[in-house]
């Protein structure tokens, strides 16, 4: 089996033409922004993600916190497979979906809002199947919006509280990336292949164990404990060396 490191990227895993790649889009992919609306996916990216998604055979999918719908405008003209909302919104390779029902949000989507009233300087999300608090702007008031968002947690059943990077999410219980890299493994293209996820936070987490667990490799971008079993240093890092393996993968490619 042939695989690829360049470098000081020695220590990241091998990406070859069986790898089935997961990839986390925010702090990852990209660069993460002061609002979510203003990260920038450059040209060098869409085209790094064709020429992979060909050369594994449609095997490459993202796996986000963001709704599709926005995955997919940020990756125009790419329709690729993903999970949406933590894997609420699954999109298969065949373009079949699975969407499960968000719970009633209504409580953390008030609590959330009064705080915003209150705190300019946070940002509300309400997306179809989770809420979404960023703190961002106000890193003084993580306390107050997880005692407020956990309050509201308690009385919505079936949501439950994700935390992320200067963000707390409440979306339905039980739904993860794990679960969705999970039931992609079980479909075409991916079955069979050894899986691969990059992702950057907390919630990326049960996805490095899903791939571990299957015989694949965690890579984990940028600091902070973490389960996956690789590592490297920033979402640019990332970006160099997708786009130095989809290069080398072409060249080793049949004609
Ligand atoms: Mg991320």
């Amino acid at each position: 089996m042939r695989w690829y490191g360049f470098g000081k990227m020695q220590t990241l895993p091998p990406l070859t033409p069986r790898t089935a790649l997961f990839l986390d889009f925010d702090g990852t992919l990209v660069d993460i922004a002061p609002r979510p609306e203003e990260v920038i996916v450059s040209a060098v990216v869409i085209t790094t993600l064709q020429r992979l998604h060909a050369q594994l055979e449609g095997a490459l999918a993202i796996v986000s916190g963001r709704e599709l719908a926005g995955i997919d405008s940020f990756l125009t003209p790419l329709i690729l497979p993903a999970a949406g909302a933590h894997g609420g919104q699954l999109r298969q390779a065949d373009g079949s979906m699975t969407v499960i029902d968000p719970p009633d949000l209504f409580l953390v989507s008030r609590a959330a809002g009064r705080l915003t009233v209150m705190h300019p300087n946070l940002l509300l999300e309400n997306k179809t199947g989770s809420v979404a608090l960023h703190y961002r702007q106000a890193p003084e008031l993580e306390t107050l919006c997880l005692e407020t968002l956990t309050d509201a947690v308690c009385r919505s059943p079936g949501t439950e509280l994700l935390r992320g990077k200067f963000v707390f999410e409440v979306k339905a219980a039980g739904v993860s990336k794990g679960g969705a890299i999970t039931a992609f493994m079980a479909r075409q293209p991916f079955a069979g292949r050894v899986p691969l996820f990059a992702g950057d936070d907390l919630t990326d987490e049960d996805g490095f164990a899903a791939v571990q667990q299957l015989g694949g490799h965690g890579l984990k971008v940028g600091d902070g404990p973490t389960q996956a079993r690789s590592r490297c240093a920033s979402p640019a890092e990332l970006r160099n060396w997708l786009a130095q393996a989809a290069a080398t993968l072409t060249q080793g490619a049949p004609a």
